[in-house]
């Protein structure tokens, strides 16, 4: 199964996969009949999630009702037990929205404007636009979601500077890319267009970078605080085998608060 779903990930155009996937994961579901998994967003069981992953196929992964990730579990257990989000609705910019999230988003948002999804192409989002170039004003949402995007992006410090120009001050958000941690600097080139070349040297045919250890100083450039948290590797030994989280970090940025001009004053008036 592994196997085939990385055939299908890599040979057939994304497109068509977005649209299969409305019905065919679902169908595959049937063959994952059971109770020993259970998805924290649309509460699905099963007995395994789906394997999934354009190079290495990863056990546990996909879910078939929803379509969520393990970083999807992650993200929405960490928002339900760390956030007030579902219940008080911030205005919240999710760029390239994944599915799982966005419908369980939409859901939870009802009939409030202030779920705003946004993708370059996808017809399933509110708005399209580059994120090289967001075409919001400043300062003008509370929360930020955009994974897995900016090793796609041509100008990722760029995009970074828009996602963060958008971003109220006090706000913050989860911006997620592939990463390998063994990595000291992010390996970038773009000379590089050969899709079976960027496959092996960045790990899928559309990247155009693998990042390393210093993504968070590309971030903090960018002026957010950077906020790395093990998450998912603190859960009980039962969340994880029950949710299939994944490993990895969370990544939660902050656009700080101005700082405060009382002390500017204070000199001034000496
Ligand atoms: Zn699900």
């Amino acid at each position: 199964m592994r196997f085939i779903i990385r055939w299908i990930l890599n040979h057939v155009p994304r497109r068509t996969i977005q649209r299969m996937a409305t019905w065919a994961v679902p169908l595959l579901g049937f063959f994952y009949q059971g109770r020993g998994r259970e998805c924290p967003i649309c509460g699905a069981r099963y007995r395994n999630f789906v394997p999934y992953g354009y190079v290495k196929g990863r056990n546990n992964a996909l879910c078939p009702n929803c379509l969520s990730l393990e970083r999807h579990r992650m993200i929405w257990l960490w928002m339900e037990r760390n956030t007030t989000l579902f219940k008080n609705h911030p205005r919240l910019l999710h760029i390239a929205p994944e599915p799982s999230l966005m419908n369980h988003f939409r859901e939870n948002y009802g009939s409030s404007k202030d779920y705003i999804t946004a993708d370059i192409e996808s017809p399933l989002a509110d708005q399209h636009f580059d994120v090289q170039n967001i075409p919001l004003p400043a300062n003008s949402v509370d929360v930020l979601m955009c994974n897995h995007l900016l090793e796609h992006v041509e100008d990722d410090r760029r995009a970074m500077q828009e996602l963060y120009r958008v971003l109220k001050p006090g706000g913050w958000g989860i911006i997620l890319v592939p990463e390998d941690r063994e990595r000291e600097i992010t390996y970038e080139d773009d000379s590089i267009t050969d899709p079976k070349e960027r496959t092996r040297l960045f790990g899928q045919y559309d990247h155009r970078r693998v990042y390393g250890r210093d993504y968070d100083d590309r971030l903090r450039e960018a002026g957010f605080e950077v906020e790395r948290s093990d998450f998912a590797r603190r859960l009980t030994e039962w969340e994880k085998r029950l949710y299939a989280p994944g490993q990895d970090d969370l990544v939660i940025v902050h656009k700080p608060m101005p700082e405060s001009s009382d002390d500017d004053q204070t000199v001034k008036n000496e």
